[in-house]
This record gives C-alpha cells, sequence and structure tokens, in this order.
C-alpha cells in the first residue's frame, strides 16, 4: 500500500470514531486494529504496530460510561492521540540536527547502496544549500563506478556547483581527502562528499566508509535510503550504523510508489532522524522533513504551515484567505484568490502535495498539465458568480440549484464541474475547520512547527 492509501485509511478509519454517536471501546477496537492493518500493509514493522496500539489504547482508555458521555471531547482525544502517536513513529528524539554554519567548512559525507539515490540527492542537497547563501563543492570519492565521476561532474555542472574528482586516482581514500583540502583552501562553507554504494564484497565497502571518513572528518554523515526497498531498509541502515555512524538519513523516492513504511521502520531502528525526503528525479524535489508537517500531509490535513511558508516568501496577496482559513472559514471567493495563487506559484506538483485530499490525487491521475487547465476552469467557473455566491460558503446554491446551471452557462462548463467547485470549496472548509481544532487541541507549538 502506498503512503497517500495509508494517509487515507488512517483517517478513514478516525473519521468513522467522530462520527459514531457513542465512542465506546467496540469502537475504538475497530479503529486501532484499522490503522494497524494498514500501517503493516505499508509495510512498518510489525514490532512498532504493536507498540502503537498498545500507546494509543492506553491513551484513549475507554473505561466509564462517563467517557462514553464525553462525546465531543473524547473524539478530539482519540484524533489528537493518532496524530501525536503517528509522530513519533517517524521521529526521533534527543538527537541534535546538524546545521552548517556560515564561515566555516562543514563537511557532509553521503553513504548509501548504488542506486539509492545517492548522487541526485548529494546535489539536491548542494543545491538548497546554495540557494541559502552557502558556498557549496561536492567531491566524488567513488572511484569504483565506472562513470561515477561523469555523473557527479554533470549533475554539478547543470546545478553550477564547483565539484572535484579524478579520473586517474583509484584510491578513493585519496580522492575525498583532496578534494576537501581543496574546497577548504577555497573558504567553501560546505563541502559535499559523495561515496562509492558498491564494492566487491560488502566488507570491502564498509571498510572504505570507515577509511574515508577518518580522512575527511565529516560534521555530518548522511545515510541515502531508498524509500521503495521496503523492510530492508532495516537491515541496511543497521550495516551502514556499525561503519559509518551516520547522524541523519534522507529518505529518497517518496514520491511514486514507495510504500514507505519500511523505511520509516529503519529509521524508528537506527534512533537518526529523517532530515530531508527526495519526492523526485529534478534538482529542487527535496523537501525538509519534519515528522509533523509529514504526519499532516499523510493524514491528508495539509501542509498548510508549509504552504503559507511558501507563500509569505512569494509576496501573494492573501492575507485574508489565510485570516479566514485560520479562523477555520472558506468561502468560494477564498478558493477563488487561493487557486488563482496556486498558479502562480509553481510547479504545481509541489504545491499541489500540501493541499487536501482532492487537488494532489488530481495532479497524481492526470499530471501537471491538466491540473492546470482544469484550475484554469474552476476558476473561470468563480468568476461567474455574484459577489453574494462568491463570499458564500456555497449552501446558496444548494437551496437554489438554478444559479449552478446559471453559472454552468455563464462559464461554457457544465453542471457537473461546478457542483466539483462547490465540493472542492467544502474540502478546504473541513481542512481549516481540522486545521483550527487541531490548533487548539495541540499543546503549544505543535503545529506550528
Ligand atoms: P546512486 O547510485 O545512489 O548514486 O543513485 P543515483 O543518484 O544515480 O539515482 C538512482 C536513480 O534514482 C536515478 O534514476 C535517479 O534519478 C533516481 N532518484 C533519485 N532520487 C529520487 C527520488 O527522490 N525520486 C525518484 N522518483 N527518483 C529518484
Amino acid at each position: 500500500m502506498v503512503l497517500a492509501d495509508l494517509g487515507r485509511r488512517i483517517n478513514n478509519a478516525v473519521s468513522e470514531v467522530t462520527r459514531s454517536n457513542v465512542v465506546d471501546q467496540n469502537v475504538v477496537d475497530t479503529m486501532l486494529k484499522e490503522i494497524s492493518n494498514a500501517l503493516m500493509e505499508a509495510d512498518v514493522d510489525i514490532k512498532l504496530v504493536i507498540q502503537l496500539r498498545k500507546k494509543l489504547k492506553n491513551k484513549i482508555d475507554i473505561d466509564n460510561d462517563n467517557d462514553k458521555q464525553l462525546g465531543i471531547n473524547k473524539k478530539k482525544i482519540i484524533q489528537k492521540a493518532v496524530f501525536d502517536e503517528l509522530c513519533d513513529l517517524v521521529n526521533v528524539e534527543n538527537v541534535e540536527i546538524f546545521k552548517p554554519k556560515k564561515k566555516q567548512t562543514n563537511v557532509i559525507m553521503f553513504v548509501g547502496l548504488q542506486g539509492s539515490g545517492k548522487t541526485t540527492t548529494c546535489t539536491k542537497l548542494a543545491v538548497y544549500y546554495q540557494r541559502r547563501g552557502f558556498k557549496v563543492g561536492m567531491v566524488c570519492a567513488d572511484t569504483f563506478r565506472a562513470g561515477a565521476f561523469d555523473q557527479l561532474k554533470q549533475n554539478a555542472t547543470k546545478a553550477r556547483i564547483p565539484y572535484y574528482g579524478s579520473y586517474t586516482e583509484s584510491d578513493p581514500v585519496k580522492v575525498a581527502f583532496d578534494g576537501v583540502e581543496k574546497f577548504k583552501k577555497e573558504k567553501f562553507e560546505i563541502i559535499i562528499v559523495d561515496t562509492s554504494g558498491r564494492h566487491r564484497q560488502e566488507k570491502e565497502l564498509f571498510k572504505e566508509m570507515i577509511e574515508i571518513g577518518e580522512a575527511v572528518k565529516p560534521n555530518q554523515t548522511i545515510m541515502v535510503l531508498d524509500a521503495s526497498i521496503g523492510q530492508a531498509a532495516e537491515s541496511q541502515a543497521n550495516a551502514f550504523k556499525e561503519s559509518s555512524n551516520f547522524g541523519a538519513i534522507i529518505l529518497t523516492k517518496m514520491d511514486g510508489h514507495a510504500k514507505g513504511g519500511g523505511a520509516i521502520s529503519a529509521v524508528a531502528a537506527s534512533k537518526t532522524p529523517i532530515i530531508f525526503i527526495g519526492t523526485g528525479e529534478h534538482i529542487h524535489d527535496l523537501e525538509s522533513f519534519t515528522a509533523k508537517q509529514f504526519i499532516s500531509k499523510l493524514l491528508g490535513i495539509g501542509d498548510i504551515q508549509g504552504l503559507m511558508e511558501h507563500v509569505k516568501t512569494l509576496n501573494l496577496d492573501q492575507s485574508d484567505s489565510i485570516k479566514n482559513f485560520q479562523e477555520g472559514k472558506f468561502t468560494l471567493k477564498d478558493l477563488q484568490s487561493q487557486m488563482n495563487n496556486i498558479l502562480k506559484m509553481g510547479p504545481l506538483s509541489k504545491i499541489a502535495q500540501m493541499l487536501p485530499g482532492g487537488i494532489g490525487d488530481m495532479m497524481n491521475q492526470v499530471g501537471e498539465e491538466e491540473t492546470s487547465k482544469r484550475f484554469k476552469r474552476m476558476i473561470c467557473i468563480m468568476d461567474s458568480m455574484t459577489k453574494k455566491e462568491l463570499e458564500s460558503d456555497g449552501s446558496l446554491f444548494i437551496d437554489e440549484p438554478s444559479r449552478i446551471i446559471r453559472v454552468a452557462r455563464g462559464s461554457g462548463t457544465s453542471v457537473t464541474e461546478v457542483e466539483a467547485v462547490l465540493l472542492q470549496r467544502n474540502m478546504f472548509a473541513r481542512m481549516a475547520q481540522t486545521t483550527k481544532n487541531m490548533q487548539n487541541n495541540l499543546p503549544a507549538g505543535m503545529g506550528k512547527n
């Protein structure tokens, strides 16, 4: 089961509880069972699932009739408990996350098996830091695979990142050392060392990682893990942990059809935080990772915090919408201004992922170009509405269906398409309400990550 389905199933399981009139042990048990099954089908390690189920059961603890009466309160407790436990699953506590400092050298060494996406991720991270004003260089210390240096060179050139490597030197330790020294002398602030991911013998690979580590003394070692390899991720992470004691993980290929659960288990087992996830083959497909944002997105609550931050940096006009949203409201006019902004924000795929269910799914199913076209038609539909209709929650249309026909005619679209716009507004409104409820119910600072 892919991650999007996992989120949907957990969400449905929780919704069942929030929809029931009475919240008793039976209802809770059914939810716990469904959540556990969904997690296992997504490849999350069974031990972790059992643990999560126990903790959830303890937290929810329906033990007397009073509890059943509490109704709404109990439902909120359940929603929050599920959210917290899922966050715990991907969160590693008490580990300081490395933050490179300006005006000093920060060496970052990458380890991971061949094919995991290491070289691609080195470039993505280099670009990430370069955009944040760091002077970044890349070193190719993979002398084992023919073509490794060419690949790094090609990536680096495309991204305009200075690089170092050798066609003649076969000792990876020497290349790594020389590259790092060269960039150090030139006052580079971040030096990323890409290493080999394969050897004639596994033992030799790990020995090489130790030697390179000793030579370049990294401030941070990052293990790159392919999220699509399922349960195998755990043994891979353990094997590398012994030789390179990496302090952070980047999960790649979290786009597409990765189950992701196996990789999440690997993270739990290695007690190492995920710092970024790779979400595509393009240089910018790297997202910083925080447990709360990841789980929010997984559950289709949408990564509103991330979206708002993104919007802030783009200086788009949407202060009213954000205010409405934070108050748990959402009118058709808000939907119209959001869609206009989204089209300006591009690339659409990045933004769509932060939005609740419908739009993200549309994007996955029909692709960027078609989504963009459909967005424009939706905006066109809203352009054909009156001010009163736009500023409403859409219920006007339910009371007077002739309005739908008028708008469809006016915008040159169909009744179904107008109805789809109304549905989309409903989804946003629900998300606004959920976000507001969660903000109100979460402990200070939570959800404001
Ligand atoms: P390496 O052998 O570990 O250095 O792996 P590469 O960087 O050569 O990547 C192997 C393949 O995975 C390439 O085709 C990459 O384009 C692809 N890849 C890397 N990261 C991602 C990702 O986040 N998503 C997707 N879909 N593909 C990725």
